[in-house]
């Protein structure tokens, strides 16, 4: 598949590269970005999404499609390919495209790591090989014996996510999420089932260059979840009313740390990065983040990870701390994207940095 698209990028023309990604997501981030390092760009949204992407003034070009699936038609790749473009991937492809291997056109980015974020046994595996701290889960819902979340495979962005601590319990609130319309029966069936960490979440958007052989924390956020609405009503109404909060993302805050913790994250994106390589070569290439939670004693827990560009780095633009300190210029996400893009052209080490 490398060999396929790494023949695909020879045909491009390296000074008419185009930057292209789906408009959803991170696309606002990711366009504007590859704006900022002078480069055209391509959105292909949704008609409905249209005008979103026409009022921001980012996108040079437009693709109008009814389902994001239209990606995949021979047209649509054949004109990408034709504009040299490099498509940005995030959580939309791997949401609402699934397998990449039909996508003919140079990402940028591993699209076999991406893969990983499907498979929550693939992410295990890379887990368990780092060595870093993660939730235990659980096989079986028989064998609940504690606070659990139940979880789907994919960027489900939450939704339909419970809590429950016993087998019967698990079974009532996922026939009430399927009644409810958030999932339906099939996904019930293949839910990640893993103790409930009390802490504090913190997603850590690291850019892994390879062209520089660096990690780079570029912004830290935390997530606006449909949950966190409940703190605003006193427990004695909780208590009477049937609420059932679920996981569903609605936005995001940018966060710092506390200094010292900062030294336990490297540490996990430097191992992170290094298993990354012996499980799909050519590893980490560009943003992931690190979902985690800080437990009672400051201990850093990962509960899952994303390798592409994730919905969180839009709190960075256009600067956050730490891109600031690290650079000492405006620098997020899509650009340092488009950034490393424009720098593997220089040095014609593209190949690099696309699969
Ligand atoms: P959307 O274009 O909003 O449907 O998002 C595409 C996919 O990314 C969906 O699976 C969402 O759940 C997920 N997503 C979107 N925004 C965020 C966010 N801020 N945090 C986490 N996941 C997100
Ligand atoms: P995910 O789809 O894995 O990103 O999870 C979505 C949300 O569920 C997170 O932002 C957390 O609020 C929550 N969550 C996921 N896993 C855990 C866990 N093991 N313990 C506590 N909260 C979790």
């Amino acid at each position: 598949m490398r060999e396929r698209i790494i023949e695909i990028l020879k045909n491009y023309h390296s000074n008419k590269i185009k930057i292209g990604t789906l408009g959803s997501h991170s696309a606002l981030n990711i366009l504007r970005g590859a704006k900022d390092e002078g480069f055209e760009t391509i959105c292909v949204c949704k008609s409905k999404d249209v005008k979103i992407y026409k009022n921001f003034g980012v996108a040079d070009r437009i693709i109008e499609v009814e389902d994001f699936n239209e990606l995949l038609d021979e047209s649509i790749q054949n004109f990408l390919r034709n504009e040299n473009t490099i498509l940005i991937p995030h959580g939309s492809f791997n949401a609402y495209i699934g397998k990449l291997e039909n996508l003919n056109v140079p990402i940028f980015g591993n699209r076999k790591l991406m893969e990983y974020e499907i498979s929550r046994e693939k992410q295990r595996e890379w887990f368990l090989k780092a060595g870093i701290r993660i939730p235990k889960t659980f096989s079986s819902p028989e064998d609940i014996d504690r606070l659990c979340i139940v979880k789907y495979h994919g960027a489900k962005g939450g939704r339909g996510y419970f809590l429950t601590s016993s087998p019967q319990e698990f079974k009532e609130k996922g026939e009430k999420m399927v009644k409810m319309g958030l999932v339906n029966e099939s996904e019930l069936k293949k839910v990640e089932i893993q103790e409930y960490i009390i802490g504090a979440n913190i997603y850590f958007s690291f850019f892994y260059s390879p062209i520089n052989e660096r990690i780079e924390l570029i912004s830290v956020d935390r997530r606006y979840e449909h949950v966190d609405g409940l703190g605003r009503i006193p427990a004695k109404e909780q208590l009477k009313t049937d609420i059932e909060p679920t996981y569903t993302v609605i936005g995001n805050f940018p966060l710092v740390l506390r200094e010292s913790l900062l030294r336990e994250a490297f540490n996990t994106a430097e191992r992170i990065v290094e298993v990354s390589k012996e499980i799909a070569y050519p590893g980490m290439v560009g943003p992931f983040c690190i979902e985690t939670i800080f437990n009672e004693r400051a201990e850093l827990i990962v509960f899952e990870i994303s390798a592409r560009i994730v919905a969180g780095t839009n709190v960075g633009i256009p600067s956050s701390p730490y891109s600031y300190i690290l650079f000492g210029e405006n620098m997020y996400m899509g650009r340092r994207i488009a950034r490393e893009i424009k720098i593997a052209i220089e040095k014609d080490m593209l190949t690099e940095v696309i699969y």
